[in-house]
């Protein structure tokens, strides 16, 4: 072979394997922090379902956020993911996943899809993952994201929440994700006997409380959990349509 062929050749290959071995140092940085974030800040406080912890330890946050961000990923904190909305903190997520009490064969329906993050969580649980998100551009995004991880168990639609998603209904857990103040009648009649759902709410801004509910023989219970901050609920529910 021509030696400055052989050359090119050289150069290639040992381009490709430093791309290779950069990819895997990074790789190898995220999933540590992911063990980080999994033990400090959602084992330690009190989180021990074996499953939730470790579909947290297998979820790649860092792929659902702004690439700015990345190195944020595995913060003890909300992040921004555009057009003003924010993917929640980790141990929030874990926190409402596991008063979701989810079995392998329940059907989930998220409302506020965001980056999708909780939905791949969800989707590590349950059998069937239904999302629904309000703003277009994020509702397409998250299930772009979603596909390209061979989440086949997920299905991300635009929409207003606030009505459901009935054409798959009951559900056995139902989780949102922005604050409403009040219980969305249309989400209680889409639970099924015995279904859970979890919510932050209240009226104010800053400040919701993180809220189970249980539907048993027809009727709901409620108890609260902690206080959180999510972003609030728009469109039909939204502000002066009260
Ligand atoms: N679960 C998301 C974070 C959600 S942030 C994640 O894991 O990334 C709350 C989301 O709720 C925002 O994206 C917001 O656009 C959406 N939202 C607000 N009101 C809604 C409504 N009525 N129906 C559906 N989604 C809504």
């Amino acid at each position: 072979m021509d030696p400055i062929v052989k050359l090119g050749f050289i150069i290639a290959f040992s381009l490709f394997l430093l791309t290779c071995s950069q990819q895997h140092g990074e790789e190898d940085l995220y999933q540590a922090a992911r063990r980080r974030m999994v033990k400090e800040d959602i084992q330690k406080r009190g989180i021990d379902d074996q499953r939730i912890l470790q579909a947290m330890l297998k979820v790649k946050r860092h792929l659902f956020v702004p690439e700015s961000y990345r190195p944020m990923a595995y913060a003890d904190r909300p992040l921004p993911i555009g057009e003003g909305q924010t993917i929640s903190q980790p141990y929030i997520v874990a926190l409402m996943t596991y008063h979701l009490h989810l079995k392998p064969d329940d059907k989930v329906l998220e409302i506020g899809t965001g980056s999708g993050y909780q939905a791949a969580v969800l989707a590590e649980l349950a059998k069937e993952v239904y999302s629904i998100e309000i703003i277009e551009q994020l509702a397409r995004t998250a299930h772009e994201r979603l596909q390209a991880l061979g989440y086949t168990n997920v299905q991300v639609k635009s929409g207003d929440g606030f009505f459901g998603w009935p054409t798959h209904a009951p559900y056995d857990a139902v989780i949102i994700t922005c604050a409403t103040p009040t219980i969305p009648e249309r989400l209680v009649e889409q639970l099924g006997e015995g279904g859970r759902m979890v919510l932050p709410l209240g009226a104010e801004r800053f400040h919701q409380s993180l809220t189970v509910v249980t539907k048993r023989g027809g009727k709901i219970e409620r108890r609260l959990i902690t206080d959180v901050v999510f972003v609030p609920m728009t469109g039909e529910i939204g502000e002066g349509k009260k």
